[in-house]
């Protein structure tokens, strides 16, 4: 295949207004503060990125995210885009911390690799296949507000619910009995995000255990640090444990093979980019360790190519893919689409398959 150039990359802001405030543990969100990056090649295709900052889990925001992109600018430009890989292999030396800016260029790049193709990305990823099945998170809301919302998701479709515990060990019983009431048939994972010392994170299972609640899942329940702690809650249990923060890397992945701390590794596009994402679904995959995917707050774009990434693998076990924004106040068009609890990708759309409004 003749060369095809990069010939101008455009890096802008991508604000959001949420629907709903999202509420997590370092406080609440209103909008999507993200960045989005812009190939365009010199036959005229177009690759879109974005980047998900969160300080509190990548340290970046916004600002630094769009400073990283302008500073990776002239680097790019002229580049063949075939040649994505070497270019996010040079970036990674250079930039490693600034993952999800890099995670926005590697985006872009494949988005527009994959239109000169002609092919959708989850071909690209493999073809397993072209749906998904998400669950839906239920804030820490009080518990006859979890029950409504439990009931009402449970209606809509969706066959798992996620909520996050690690603040109240009481109020987190409390909603978990009561998302269990508004929807008896869904399974529920539970996320910790850190929150719990090892001794604590096991009373709190043998506290759900004596209310009858038996989470599919148990996310992060210690310091990402603590790995011989997560080592320690998971040889006292046999609820699925998840490995979440403690995993941005392949190294990462592989100290979690080694300390056998996790049942499940929770894949991010934002922690890991795209490229190292696969590295890590193939540690995971060779030593018998399950595969989750989650996400930041993303607009259709980022989402969407997780999406792509997992029924082009087939090889995710769990699906925490929930969107947050209202399709309206998107700057997409096109993209997945979604019918509560599944997302269904197009053969006919390549790349991500979204365009600018
Ligand atoms: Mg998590």
């Amino acid at each position: 295949m003749k060369a095809i150039k990069i010939k101008k990359v455009v890096i802008e802001p991508l604000n959001l207004d949420l629907g709903e405030p999202f509420r997590i543990s370092i406080g609440t969100k209103y909008s999507i503060e993200n960045a989005l990056v812009t190939v365009v090649l010199d036959n005229g295709i177009e690759g879109y990125g974005e980047a998900a900052p969160l300080e509190p889990i990548n340290g970046e925001n916004q600002a630094t995210a769009l400073a990283t992109l302008n500073s990776c600018v002239d680097f790019i430009k002229g580049k063949d885009i075939a040649e994505y890989r070497a270019i996010a292999a040079t970036l990674r030396g250079v930039f490693q911390p600034q993952v999800t800016a890099r995670c926005a260029i590697e985006m872009a790049l494949i988005d527009a690799y994959a239109k000169v193709l002609g092919i959708p990305l989850y071909q690209f990823f493999g073809g397993a296949g072209n749906k998904a099945e998400t669950d839906y998170t239920i804030d820490i809301v009080p518990p006859d507000i979890a029950k409504k919302n439990a009931a009402k998701l449970a209606k809509e479709g969706y066959t798992v619910l996620k909520t996050k515990v690690g603040k109240k060990l009481t109020d987190d019983i409390d909603r978990l009995l009561a998302i269990k009431d508004g929807a008896p048939e869904c399974g529920i994972t539970i996320d910790a995000n850190q929150g719990y010392s090892p001794c604590d994170a096991v009373h709190f299972i043998e506290e759900m255990t004596k209310n009858g609640i038996r989470p599919i899942l148990f996310e992060q329940p210690v310091s990402k640090y603590d790995l011989a702690g997560m080592r320690f809650v998971k040889d006292h249990t046999s609820i699925p444990i998840a490995a979440d923060e403690s995993v941005f890397t392949s190294a990462d992945a592989i100290n979690v093979v080694r300390t056998g701390c996790a049942d499940y590794i929770n894949i991010k596009l934002m922690k890991s980019g795209i490229i190292e994402a696969m590295d890590i679904a193939a540690i995971a995959r060779s030593a018998n360790i399950r595969l989750m995917i989650g996400c930041m707050l993303e607009s259709k774009l980022a989402l969407g190519c997780a999406v792509h990434l997992v029924a082009g693998m087939g090889c995710f076990s769990h699906v925490d893919l929930d969107p947050h924004s209202e399709p309206e106040k998107e700057p997409f068009a096109g993209g997945p689409g979604y019918k509560a609890p599944f997302y269904t990708l197009s053969p006919d759309l390549p790349g991500i398959g979204c365009t600018r409004k």
